[in-house]
């Protein structure tokens, strides 16, 4: 690998956790879980019916207890210990795979199953029970608490820290997603606009392919750890 490579941005998505038993996003039937993503991923599905969003995030959040980290996120996590230069793990997953693995550097774009956000204050409360409708905040006691996710229509988390990382990578990486969900999906272009080498890893060509230097297809498992191993050499 280039020795010129300092600074390192790596985009993962579902398809990195994957091989841990967690369903991605899509899928072969367009679904999450069996469930149509409009009826549990957006602000108007929450509204609508509070019980069938939150329950369906209770059995995402209970789910994480019988899943392990795979070979993908602990070669990212080896990298993160291990890489001098600057790093930044972007992920759009709202499992803690990363974080188990020991990433530290580490952003969730898109929310996490263990947080409860409250819609009257704002505050983020870790959380790891079920969380009904109606639950108390502990900062300002309103019966105010949601899942702590990024539904469609929302604004992901600290995105103006992600676009100075963008800004300065000499390398992006995205991992296991689809490349149709936005902002996301674009960071490979800005990426790219700022001079950063781009290489997608996928089980298959993803939406945004022809923006990357290079694809590489196959399982995360294998494509992580031989990158890191290559980045690390
Ligand atoms: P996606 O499900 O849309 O796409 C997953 C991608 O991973 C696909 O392109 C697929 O080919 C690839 N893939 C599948 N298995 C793989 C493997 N073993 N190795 C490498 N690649 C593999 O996922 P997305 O692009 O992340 O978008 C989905 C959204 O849904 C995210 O925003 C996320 O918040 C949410 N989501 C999260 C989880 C999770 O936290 N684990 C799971 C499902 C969905
Ligand atoms: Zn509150």
């Amino acid at each position: 690998m280039n020795p010129d490579i300092r600074t390192i941005v790596i985009l993962t998505g579902a398809g990195i956790s994957a091989e841990s038993g967690l369903a991605t996003f899509r899928g072969p039937d367009g679904l999450w879980e069996g469930h149509r993503v409009e009826d549990v991923c957006t602000p108007q599905a929450l509204r609508r019916d509070p019980a069938l969003v939150h329950r369906f995030y209770d059995e995402r959040r209970a789910r994480l207890a019988q899943v392990r980290p795979n070979a993908a996120h602990e070669a990212l996590a080896a990298l993160d210990r291990a890489w001098p230069g600057e790093l930044l793990i972007v992920t759009q997953n709202v499992d803690d795979l990363h974080e188990r693995a020991g990433a530290t550097r580490l952003i969730h774009m898109h929310g996490e199953l263990r947080s409860a956000l409250c819609a009257a204050c704002g505050a983020a409360v870790a959380w790891e029970a079920g969380l009904p409708p109606g639950s108390i905040c502990p900062g300002c006691g309103q019966p105010a608490l949601r899942p702590d996710i990024v539904f469609f229509g929302e604004m992901p988390y600290d995105m103006d820290r992600i676009e100075d990382a963008l800004a300065r990578a000499d390398l992006f990486v995205s991992v296991g997603t689809s490349g149709a969900v936005y902002p996301a999906a674009g960071f490979v272009q800005t990426a790219r606009h700022y001079g950063a080498r781009t290489i997608e890893l996928n089980l298959d060509p993803s939406a945004g392919s022809i923006w990357f230097d290079e694809s590489r297809m196959g399982p995360a498992s294998l494509l992580v750890p031989a990158l890191v191993h290559e980045l690390l050499a």
